[in-house]
């Protein structure tokens, strides 16, 4: 199309241009045939003979010339006197004027026409396939990006590479867009991801100590997830996921506490650190309440029922809060002094939130140390068992030997269950543990057993942590049958909070352990809530009342009656009652008096290395053992309690 008009153009100049040569030409070869001296023949026409219509194509062109025609030729008219006309041969005339006078002029003015009209086009022609060169590549990258080409009819190469790189750009800036999105968004939720919300924190954190701001950071931990996770699949934990990032964003927002970001349009004050961890950012806390409303306000939108399908799920939540400068003055430090506090949360009851202080910090920092050293402890063999007597009230013989691990540590000396068996449990690492302690116990038993105590059982504390992962009849069956001891020699204690939050499974596995022969005792009677109910259908043998109870039930009504009604419960369900920590003989005298069967604390013994068992049972009485298949077990160090222990015998 441009091709053809330039044709056009470029016809038409030169038309012109021959037009006003040919006019020039004629115009200057009339002046000058009217002077005297003129050189252009001229010749004389009669005036009767002329042919006027052929010249008047002539004379339209050139109206200020006359022209005449007489026979073929066509002459221009000088002079006209009567019936002559004095006349030049348009043919003479041109090839005079053009080769001897005009020529020269002419050809240099087409020239200096031609060769910048010639060098343009050819300028234009290399530019215009540079272009189709771009066209057809800027074509393969928008047909790369599926986009739309342009329509070739309507545009010229120019405009159709403008709108394509138009297009192309517009496409880069999307794309960049989205890239930028997906990069720091939680693929699941939608949710900023931890990277994008940290870098989030920074640039808060310096506006706020230019301007001498606080701000609270929240630590989301949710409680009971990996149990929905466990029992109903990964992909029905996601969508609990997604409505939990849900209702965090209507708490932000409830609460303004929105900040989108300017060209993502993520909310950044809200992330999904990771697996079921989240967290909320408030800039500009004027009110310190206000960090706790929103937690409280978190763990009440958590605690709601969650719908999907036709099942409903709960769970809840634990929270940390951290306060900038207070907690932290980095982004990372204060997302760690969260995660302490949202720790101490979980480990006060969960469901609950609380404020990072320095003395959570000094927890956190021993509880990983701890769990390093009880690593290296677990290949270095530096635990031990010790075994606690448990004896009969009526006859001080020995029931069992409850199994208690200790720890002797290179350089802290002896470091109590009570602080690491949860960190081991936490951590999983009680798995490992357990294992040594299931076969050590046994095989020590089996030792014992073998030396005549055949009535005696081994009891070895079991975690739930155990009971959720270790499939339970096997590996006890396998343990015991790897060391030669019969099941009746064994009993497993297993918490009441974990009988509680047992599984079906659970259940049905330590109900085939006492079919085989194992006694199950449940330990810590009295604190884990348990209804009365539910203990008549759980695969029991023996209560162990806590310790609580009996320190009270002396001096505190209440507890003695609870003590009162547990022992009457054990015996309508037929079961044996132990009373744990019994340390002086007025404790003894009274559990004694509320029909308990056994008892276990100091004042019979503490507890004791195996060496010293042996020593203590095994060689005394050997006729007694012999013949009952165990021994008696009386306080040593303790005067006054033998002498009422004997008494009572
Ligand atoms: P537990 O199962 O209730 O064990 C009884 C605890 O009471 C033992 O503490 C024992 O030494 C202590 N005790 C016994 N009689 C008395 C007494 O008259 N007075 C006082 N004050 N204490 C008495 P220990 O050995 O420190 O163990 C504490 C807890 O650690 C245990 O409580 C148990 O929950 C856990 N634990 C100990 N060994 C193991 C183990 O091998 N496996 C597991 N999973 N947990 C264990
Ligand atoms: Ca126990
Ligand atoms: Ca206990």
């Amino acid at each position: 199309m441009k091709i053809f008009s330039r044709f056009v153009v470029v016809t038409i100049g030169f038309i012109v241009a021959i037009y006003l040569i040919l006019a020039l030409s004629l115009t200057q070869g009339v002046a000058l045939s009217h002077h005297k001296d003129s050189q252009i023949n001229q010749v004389i026409l009669d005036a009767n003979k002329l042919e006027p219509q052929n010249a008047t194509v002539m004379s339209s062109l050139f109206s200020y010339i006359d022209f005449v025609n007489s026979g073929d030729k066509i002459y221009i008219q000088v002079e006209k006197t009567d019936n002559k006309i004095s006349a030049i041969p348009v043919k003479t005339l041109l090839t005079e004027m053009l080769l001897f006078s005009n020529f020269p002029l002419l050809f240099l003015l087409t020239l200096t026409l031609i060769i910048p009209l010639f060098v343009f086009n050819k300028k234009q022609k290399r530019l215009n396939k540079s272009i189709t060169i771009l066209n057809s590549k800027t074509d393969n990258l928008l047909s790369a990006f599926n986009l739309d080409l342009p329509k070739y009819e309507t545009e010229n190469n120019l405009a159709r590479l403008n709108h394509s790189i138009n297009s192309l750009s517009e496409a880069v800036e999307r794309y960049k867009r989205d890239t930028e999105t997906s990069i720091f968004q939680d693929k699941l939720t939608g949710l900023a991801d931890r990277h994008a919300y940290l870098s989030h924190l920074k640039e808060q954190l310096s506006h706020a100590e230019k301007t001498d701001k606080k701000q609270a950071l929240l630590f989301i931990d949710l409680d009971g997830f990996k149990q929905v996770n466990d029992s109903f699949g990964h992909s029905f934990g996601d969508e609990v996921l997604i409505q939990v990032a849900e209702r965090l964003r209507t708490i932000v927002r409830n609460h303004s506490l929105s900040c989108q970001h300017p060209i993502n349009g993520i909310e950044q004050n809200l992330s999904r650190l990771g697996g079921d961890e989240f967290s909320i950012f408030i800039n500009d806390l004027i009110d310190p309440s206000l960090a706790v409303n929103v937690a409280q306000n978190v763990l009440h939108e958590i605690e709601r029922d969650f719908v999907l399908g036709n099942k409903v799920v709960k769970i809840g939540a634990s929270i940390g809060i951290a306060i900038y400068p207070d907690s932290a003055s980095s982004p990372f430090a204060l997302l760690q002094m969260a995660d302490v506090a949202m720790y101490r949360a979980k480990t006060d009851g969960r469901g609950i939130f609380r404020v990072y202080s320095p003395e959570m910090g000094s927890k956190m920092r021993r509880y990983h140390y701890l769990l390093e050293e009880i690593r290296l402890a677990l290949g270095s063999n530096n635990f031990t068992l010790s075994f606690q007597p448990i004896v009969h009230v009526d006859d001080c013989s020995i029931d069992y030997f409850e199994c208690l691990v200790r720890w002797h540590h290179p350089v802290e000396g002896t470091i109590t269950p009570t602080e690491f068996i949860p960190i081991a449990e936490e951590s999983n690492l009680i798995l490992e543990l357990g294992d040594w302690i299931l076969f050590e116990a046994s095989r020590q038993m089996s030792a014992w057993y073998n030396a005549g105590m055949t009535r005696v059982r081994i009891s070895v504390n079991i975690s739930g942590v155990q009971l959720k992962h270790r499939d339970l009849h096997d590996w006890v069956m396998d343990t015991l049958s790897k060391v030669g001891l019969p099941p009746k020699a064994l009993m497993l204690e297993i918490t009441e909070s974990c009988f509680i939050e047992a599984s079906k499974n659970t259940i049905e596995s330590l109900q085939k352990l006492r079919n085989e022969g194992i006694t199950i005792a449940i330990d810590d009677f009295g604190t884990g809530f348990s209804s009365l109910c539910t203990l008549a259908e759980l695969p029991v043998d023996v209560i162990k009342i806590d310790k609580l109870f009996i320190d009270q039930a002396n001096d505190n009504p209440k507890y003695n009656k609870i003590l009162h009604s547990i022992s009457e419960l054990g015996h309508q369900l037929n079961l044996k009652v132990v009373a744990e920590g019994v340390e002086s003989a007025e404790q003894f005298e009274l559990v004694r008096k509320m029909g308990i069967q056994c008892v276990q604390g100091y004042l019979v013994s503490k507890p004791e290395t195996s060496n010293n068992v042996g020593t203590k049972v095994l060689r005394t009485n050997l006729n007694h053992i012999a013949a009952t298949g165990t021994n008696i077990w009386l306080p040593e160090n303790e005067p006054a309690a033998r002498t009422k222990l004997h008494s009572v015998k």
